[in-house]
């Protein structure tokens, strides 16, 4: 069986055993989308946002891309943040970064890599940030596990910054925005605001 073929049998056994658990499930889903969620994540294939955290079809608002990077300028990632805070109402906004990501890897090292370098480029702004902190890691993987740490610091402080959350802030709108790190050697999240010492 092609790989392609193969989805639409994956689907049909999937949309079984959801009905077979909650035969209502696809009629609540088709009336309404209620997640308290907002997932920004990698877009790295060994990070997807609901299997990670075992949450089922409709919890999560999803926006994924290389490295969980926010831009201002950005109309895509704006545009969900948008929706997701003002109609939707989340509760939480996630950025999950992950150790290993290849997108920061590969803007730590100096190779050409074609259009994708433009959007590197905001990862190397994070890494001229916090220069001071990452010189003096002599190691390149713990180095890197940093860089992959710090991203998503600055990302959240990027989503702090928007126009957006800082309306629902000042609107006393119940909004948390959350500093998540995936393993992927473990399948673990952690929370960068409350890392174990
Ligand atoms: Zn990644």
């Amino acid at each position: 069986m092609d790989k392609i073929t193969t989805i639409f049998e994956n689907n049909k056994i999937w949309a079984k055993k959801v009905l077979d658990t909650d035969p209502q499930f696809f009629h609540k889903m088709s009336q309404v989308q209620n997640p308290e969620i907002l997932w920004i994540g990698c877009a790295d294939s060994r990070v997807p946002a609901n299997q990670i955290i075992n949450l089922p079809a409709g919890e999560v608002f999803v926006h994924r891309n290389i490295a969980n990077v926010i831009v201002h300028t950005d109309l895509n990632a704006l545009s969900v943040i948008q929706y997701a805070v003002d109609v939707l109402k989340v509760k939480h906004i996630i950025v999950c970064g992950h150790y290993g990501c290849g997108g920061i890897k590969a803007s730590m090292v100096e190779s050409s890599n074609g259009l994708i370098d433009n959007w590197l480029g905001h990862i190397k702004d994070v890494a001229r940030f916090h220069e001071n902190e990452l010189h003096k890691i002599s190691d390149f993987n713990t180095r890197f596990a940093r860089l992959c740490e710090l991203n998503v610091v600055e990302q959240v402080n990027n989503i702090k910054n928007t126009t957006i959350v800082k309306n629902a802030l000042k609107n006393n709108q119940e909004l948390e925005i959350h500093a998540f790190i995936y393993d992927i050697k473990d399948g673990i999240i952690r929370d960068l605001n409350n890392l174990p010492e």
